[in-house]
């Protein structure tokens, strides 16, 4: 594994969406970075819980998918994009099937969940609700067992790297020794997404958004940054503190469980006919409110009750380990950033606007999530988007790179203070509600920290991303979708 060596694609994260992307290059040569110490990542992909959407049943259709996708992403979407997604979904499954993946079923037939806007039960779950874990055990196993894949552990990515011509033929990453050079005839992000730069996330530290982040450094466009998907149920206790959350999958709400206010009533069906099951933002906003007011709480003990450690055994640990028992109490919850709809923008063929450079998955913006992702669309995303570039790339022939230009970059990461400095500012002024005075509040914030923080640096490129979100924020001045105003006319979400 010598750092000069040349691959034909080079794929930068081992998500759901770069390891799909590199089994299906096969049989290119190609290498997978990823800072983690497994090739399962240390990515959102293994934590997720409710599913992969995908139109199984007998009373469900691509086409019914596409629909709801395009209700949920408030028509922001890209119609076409939407439409192969949701037409690429059943045989993704099939594909993690016949990788190995075991999948919860009734005898031969799969068990589908229903999740919010959803119209039909179309999730596709593992082992109740450790989907995500189950599919990179799967993809992990598989990308393991092929020689013709290098797994570099233990190395992040902090700047593209360019020849004279321009195109993007590799990248510079901090390894176990030092800075090292990995050259491809493509390279494909799958950095995953932002959400974790926020205080309270559902995501894994290592969503910090820092891949985005160098393609925006090396000049690519971007989309949609505005549009966080915040969950609205994560477990509040911790809360206080900075980091991840535990979430409590929509499913629960799914499957019966009620949103009770302080004084223990439910508040979501006079705010819409779905109620619990309304779209996400509806639902986060709701939350958000409430625990302004004095909180808010999820309430499964009658619709799952003593079911709960078979049925979500990954939120009854949870819970349980901070001594709440979800059969018998409601448990209290907050919202949490949680999704990316925005990223590195990227055509039909997942191509950016930089020769060589390729996006997929969440560090992607390929227009299926529009304003708002709908629930378990994001796994689906990766996995067909991913096998569907990896094909492409397999098929086709891939130019020669020229000579690397020097690196304008050193790695050097937000300290842990200064991350937690962006965290709160994010939080506070540019969460689920936003307003123009916020948003200029925050960007003043975050200028104050960016004085700190050396020019050139891996961890001023996040700042830059950050800069952007806020301006994307507050350029939008309507709310739609997962971004809302509160200082402006409201369009009615989806
Ligand atoms: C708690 C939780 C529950 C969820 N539940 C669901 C669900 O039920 N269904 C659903 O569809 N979606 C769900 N999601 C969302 C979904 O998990 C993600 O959107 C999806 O897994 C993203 O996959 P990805 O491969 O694009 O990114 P990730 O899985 O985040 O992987 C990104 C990879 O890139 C690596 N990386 C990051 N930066 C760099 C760098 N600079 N250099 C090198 N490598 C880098 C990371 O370490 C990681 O390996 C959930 C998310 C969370 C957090």
């Amino acid at each position: 594994m010598k750092n000069d060596s040349l691959f034909d694609v080079l794929v930068i994260g081992s998500g759901a969406a770069g390891l799909a992307t590199a089994l299906a290059a096969a049989p290119r040569r190609v290498a997978v970075l990823t800072p983690g110490a497994t090739a399962a990542g240390d990515g959102a992909s293994r934590w997720a819980q409710g599913g992969i959407a995908a139109a199984m049943a007998a009373d469900d259709s691509p086409q019914l998918h596409a629909e709801d996708t395009l209700t949920a992403g408030a028509g922001l979407n890209d119609p076409l994009a939407v439409a192969q997604l949701t037409a690429a979904a059943p045989a993704a499954i099939d594909w993690l099937q016949t990788l190995g993946a075991r999948f919860d079923r009734a005898g031969e037939v799969l068990t589908l969940g229903r999740e919010a806007a959803h119209r039909r039960a179309r999730i596709v779950h593992a082992q109740g609700d450790a989907t995500g874990a189950e599919v990179m055990r799967a993809l992990a196993v598989a990308a393991t067992a092929r020689s013709d894949l290098t797994l570099a552990l233990g190395r992040t990515a902090f700047a593209l790297a360019r020849d004279a011509a321009g195109r993007v033929i590799g990248a510079w990453v901090q390894g176990p020794d030092g800075s090292e050079l990995w050259r491809a005839r493509a390279v494909v992000l799958a950095s995953g997404g932002y959400a974790g730069l926020y205080r309270h996330t559902t995501n894994p530290p290592g969503s910090d958004g820092s891949g985005i982040a160098l393609a925006l450094a090396a000049g690519a466009a971007l989309a949609d940054l505005e549009f966080v998907q915040f969950h609205p149920t994560a477990l509040a206790p911790g809360a206080d503190a900075h980091g991840q959350l535990p979430l409590l999958t929509e499913a629960l709400r799914g499957a019966g469980a009620v949103l009770l206010d302080a004084r223990g009533k439910r508040f979501m069906p006079v705010l819409h006919a779905e109620a619990e099951l309304a779209p996400r933002d509806v639902v986060a906003r709701a939350v958000w409110c409430e625990t302004q007011r004095g909180g808010a709480w999820l309430d499964a003990c009658e619709a799952v009750g003593a079911s709960f450690p078979q049925r979500f055994p990954t939120v009854f640990a949870a819970c349980m380990a901070r001594g709440l028992d979800p059969r018998t109490q409601p448990v209290p919850v907050v919202p949490a950033a949680h999704y990316c709809m925005g990223g590195v923008r990227t055509d039909a063929a997942c191509a950016t606007s930089l020769p060589g450079l390729y996006a997929v998955g969440e560090a992607a913006c390929s227009g299926v999530h529009g304003a708002n992702r709908l629930a378990s669309n994001s796994l689906l995303e990766g996995l067909a988007l991913g096998r569907a570039l990896g094909a492409a790339l397999a098929s086709r022939s891939l130019p020669e790179p020229g000579a690397a230009l020097p690196v304008q970059r050193r790695w050097q990461p937000l300290s842990a203070a200064q991350r937690a400095r962006l965290g709160d500012l994010l939080w506070r002024d540019a969460a689920v509600q936003r307003s123009d005075d916020g948003l200029a509040r925050a960007e003043a914030a975050l200028a104050q920290l960016a004085a700190e923080v050396p020019t050139a640096s891996s961890g001023r490129d996040v700042l830059a991303l950050t800069a952007t979100m806020l301006a994307a924020m507050r350029a939008r001045r309507r709310s739609i979708g997962a971004h809302f105003r509160v200082d402006t006319d409201a369009v009615a979400a989806a």
